[in-house]
């Protein structure tokens, strides 16, 4: 079989981890101090956190911003549920937005029609790797009515805060695709392109924001509200501190930084070029076949290639779905990404039908994603390749 995601664990990461649980220290300490710089260093921001997970991270972020109860975000209808849920889970509610036609990202033109005087938030997905805001839309968006927390009240509008969570590396005109927002999260789940087994972070790139100081309410609020770390409580004298604030529980650990540190290191130059090369090699084979709707390839991007999102015209979810159960039964994994909100038992039970947003249900019920990941050989892609267009004409007949 033919996997969808592996990891790349190999004995550098191996020997990473190993000497991570060898220096007595394996929670966040100085391997996630050195990760959050170099990641700031790659990702061109003012400051990035590490976190737990891309949900701790982005639930913090809603929390830091004052979004509550009343308030709304608007995202995707064409996205993974921990999107949405991170804003329910404070309380406010998802605003859904369709697909651009023919494509997986949201327009954001259509996104900033729909903001209020109820929106604190926007979180465009960068779905695929391929990033959903090609410029800052700040310059766009009302002022907030009636600031709740200091935060609202510095940036004055809603906040543009960035799903990321596949396009670490992607790249608008040569410049880091989360530039355009004022914090992009990203995720380090184990089949995202960068990984730590599960971790995330976010970069601050807002010019106004006093970075340092909300990067220690960060680290603060990820660690139980304590005003010292376990790291500085060892420190002589270190062992008084406070809690002021109800704190969460998401930060990253020593073993998962370790792990991030060796990947960064052949993230840019190694895998990255695996993944547009893989893809690369199916844009060309598939373009061969009428039947196939490549991804989308907007002018000055350079897509970190999470996924590989093929199309197939003219079908019929239940045809789509018949070339899957053929394609895995002839020893080759593939996905679909992704079922569009309203899909889900928990978004219909709250009133979202999946009828309102067309373009997502047609992307989804065309799509099949295929296998992209570092060590994936070219014999392999060949073999995907072989397996997806017999299965295809199969069902086209
Ligand atoms: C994976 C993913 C997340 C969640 O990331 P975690 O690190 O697992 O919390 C959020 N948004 C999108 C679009 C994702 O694919």
């Amino acid at each position: 079989m033919i996997p969808f995601s592996p990891p790349r664990i190999d004995d550098e990461t191996i020997t990473a981890v190993s000497n991570a649980l060898r220096s007595g220290w394996i929670t966040t300490g100085p391997r996630t101090k050195k990760f959050e710089a170099e990641l700031a260093n790659f990702l061109q921001a003012r400051k990035v956190a590490c976190m737990g997970s891309w949900t701790g991270g982005a639930e913090l972020v809603l929390r830091w911003f004052g979004v509550g109860e009343g308030d709304e975000v608007l995202l995707p209808a064409y996205t993974y549920a921990a999107s949405a849920n991170v804003i329910c889970h404070v309380g406010a509610k998802p605003i859904l937005i369709d697909s651009k036609p023919g494509d997986f990202n949201v327009d954001m033109q259509s996104m900033l029609d729909r903001v209020t005087s109820n929106t604190k938030a926007l979180m465009p997905v960068d779905i695929g790797g391929i990033p959903a805001t090609m410029k800052s839309v700040q310059g766009e968006l009302p002022n907030l009515i009636s600031p709740n927390n200091a935060v609202q009240d510095n940036l004055g509008r809603p906040l543009v805060f960035s799903d990321a969570a596949h396009s670490i590396g992607a790249k608008i005109n040569g410049t880091p695709a989360g530039s355009t927002s004022d914090v992009a999260g990203y995720s380090f789940h184990a089949v995202k392109n960068l990984t730590t087994a599960e971790g995330g972070a976010l970069a601050f790139y807002n010019e106004n924001l006093d970075a340092e100081a909300v990067y220690k309410w960060f680290m603060k609020m990820s660690l139980h509200g304590q005003s010292k770390d376990a790291l500085a409580k060892t420190n002589s004298g270190g062992w008084r501190y406070d809690i002021d604030e109800h704190g969460y529980k998401c930060n990253m650990t020593d073993i998962q930084a370790a792990i991030g540190l060796v990947e960064l290191a052949r993230y840019e130059n190694d895998m990255l070029r695996r993944r547009a090369d893989i893809c690369s090699q199916y844009d060309t084979a598939f373009g061969e076949y009428d039947w196939a709707e490549l991804r989308p390839t907007p002018q000055g991007v350079e897509s970190s290639n999470h996924l590989y999102m093929l199309r197939i015209r003219e079908i019929s979810e239940a045809q789509r779905d018949n070339i899957i159960d053929r394609v895995l039964a002839s020893g080759v994994s593939v996905n679909v990404h992704f079922m569009p909100l309203p899909m889900l038992t928990v978004f219909a039970r709250m009133g979202y039908k999946m009828e309102d947003y067309p373009n997502a249900f047609d992307a989804y019920s065309r799509e099949i994603s295929l296998p992209v990941y570092y060590d994936l050989t070219d014999d392999q892609v060949d073999q995907v390749i072989g397996t997806v267009v017999k299965a295809i004409q199969k069902v086209l007949g």
